[in-house]
Formats: C-alpha cells, structure tokens, sequence
C-alpha cells in the first residue's frame, strides 16, 4: 500500500531542503542538471531502450561517484523530470537500495497504478517539488498574470516557464490547491497539442516543439527559454491610424524572425477610427545562445525614427538535444 500523502509531505521537505542548500534563485526556471553537478554527483545522457533514467550509488564500477542516466531520446521536460526524480533517489536513497532503474517517470498523473512502492512515490513527487517550488510557481503565476482560475493555455504557458510537461504542471497546481480537483479533470483532457495550435501562427519545426507566447501584458522581467525550432509568438497592441509600428531594433542572432503581421482586433465587425489591433511577430528559435531582443513602436516614415514605446525579452536558445553531454564510451 503506497501512502501518497506521506510521499508527498516527506518529498517537499527534502526538495525545500536542498533548495536552500543550494541557495537556488527561486525567480528562474530550476537548473535540475546543475543541481546534480553541484552534489558531485556524474551526469550523462544515452539513448536508452526501455528506460526513463536511472541512479547508481557510488561503487567501484562507478570510479567511487555516484552518477545519474537519462534517456537523451526523450523530450526535454520529461528528461528534467527524470533528473529530478533520480536526484530524488540520490539525496533520499543513496546507496542504502543499490541501484535503481526507472522504466517510467512523471508518471502520476497518467496512472497511479504505474508508481512501483513507497520509494518510487518518494521520488516522484521530489521530482515535482524540486522542478516547482511553491515560491517559483507563485512567482510565475505573478508573471504571467494568472490569477484565479487558469485556464489551459495559462498553464501550457506556466509549464513552460517551470521547464515541465503540460501534464506535470497541471497535477503539481492540484497539489498545490492553486487548481481544485474538478478543474484539474477537466483541464486534463486538454491536449498540449491542440493548445500549441491555437497558439502558433506557423508552428514550431516538429511536434515536439514549443509555442511560446509573450504579451505586453508579461512582467518585464519574463525569461523564456525555447529550444531551436521553437516558436516564439510576440503579440504587441497597435493603433493603425496613429502610423505607429511595432518592429525590431536589430535583427536577433540567436532567433529568426519569420513573420510581422498586424490583426485587427475589430476583424469582421466595422472599423471605428482609433480601433486597435495587435502586432504578432513571429519568431523561431534558431541558434543556441543568451540575448536580448528589443522591439521599438515608431513611425517607419519617421527620419529618425523616435521610439513611443520599447519592449525587450530574454531569451536564452537551448540546443536540440542534450548530445553534448554524452559521455565517450
Ligand atoms: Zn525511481
């Protein structure tokens, strides 16, 4: 018989622990791998058959240090997830349970039947707590100006900045109490890939790709971090008839930008002088690397062309994969 509540309430005080051990900066996305680095604790990616990850406690066959695996074949938020669950084993287990391989990680929300005994429940929901703090989620919550009941979209958007699955996300809001039981069910049939196609204007590179959504609307202090051939979707509120136009100061280097259209927030219905609309520019994320991308509204006829208004993002692109981690066997 597996005691959730107890996995639960024993995996939050672990994770809030080392948290502050760590002294990590609960204002940004949870760096799972650099955590398992600081610990001393070997790193390494291989395309794996059947598993998700797994922990080996230090041994003679390890060169006497611990090391964690995960599946480089999986998508990036289920491999976050499979870091923190295996660090999960690493801070709890040590070597006291030998080593310990993981079929299936994040697996909660899909089926309960899937957790193995106590120590699997243990680890996942470390993994939970570790990727989404109750500081980091309301910071987030704060950033993306979600307030109430959000809806499937706000936590498509939350789980990006979190760096979890849809899925992952939805299920630590139900732990949290942010979302209720019936919500949670309902927002649950809700498939991250239909949120993605309401969101891209022309998509991201494959299916594994993110759509990522910024709005004046977001905290000036918004971080995004796609992976190359992610979509990022800029939406800016424009007045046509004030000439204005919203466009980029400079061409980015880390993104390209494949469309700047203009829709009209009073489309199909009559145009009234003033009327405003928005400005969507369209990014893909292209080439790994760390910048600041500013956009400008000024009028485009203007000589010098004076700014009204200015907008940045942080971006920080991230490789594809995770392959030049991979250790030379
Ligand atoms: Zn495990």
């Amino acid at each position: 018989m597996i005691d959730y509540q107890l996995a639960n309430v024993e995996a939050m005080k672990i994770a809030v622990h080392l948290h502050r051990r760590l002294e990590t900066d609960l204002t940004m996305q949870v760096d799972v791998y650099s955590a398992i680095e600081a610990l001393d604790v070997d790193l390494a990616f291989l395309p794996l058959a059947q598993l998700s990850g797994a922990y080996l406690p230090a041994s003679n066959e390890t060169g006497g240090r611990p090391g964690i695996l995960i599946n480089s074949k999986h998508p990036r938020s289920r491999q976050r997830y499979s870091a923190g669950h295996e660090l999960g084993h690493h801070v709890r287990d040590g070597a006291r349970l030998g080593r310990l391989v993981d079929r299936d990680t994040e697996v909660h929300a899909r089926s309960a039947a899937l957790v193995k005994d106590q120590t699997e429940a243990t680890a996942e929901a470390f993994a939970a707590w570790f990727l989404m703090p109750r500081a980091l989620v309301a910071h987030f919550l704060r950033t993306l100006g979600i307030g109430g009941e959000p809806t499937a979209m706000q936590v498509y958007r939350l789980s990006l900045s979190l760096g979890t699955s849809y899925v992952a996300a939805l299920e630590h809001l139900h732990t949290l109490r942010v979302v209720t039981l019936p919500v949670r069910n309902r927002l649950a049939k809700v498939t991250p890939r239909w949120i993605k196609s309401q969101l891209a204007v022309h998509g991201p590179a494959d299916s594994w790709g993110d759509v990522w959504l910024v709005t004046e609307d977001d905290h000036p202090r918004s971080f995004l971090s796609p992976r190359s051939g992610d979509e990022i979707v800029v939406e800016l509120k424009e007045v046509p008839s004030s000439g204005y136009v919203w466009d980029l100061v400079e061409p980015p280097n880390h993104l390209e930008m494949v469309a700047s259209e203009f829709e009209d927030d009073a489309a199909g219905r009559v145009q009234v002088y003033g009327g405003e609309g928005r400005r969507r520019i369209v990014f893909r994320a292209a080439r790994p690397g760390h910048e600041r991308v500013k956009l400008a509204m000024s009028r485009p006829w203007e000589p010098n062309r004076q700014p009204v208004r200015s907008f940045a993002l942080d971006v920080r692109v991230e490789p594809r994969i995770e392959t030049a981690l991979l250790p030379v066997v």
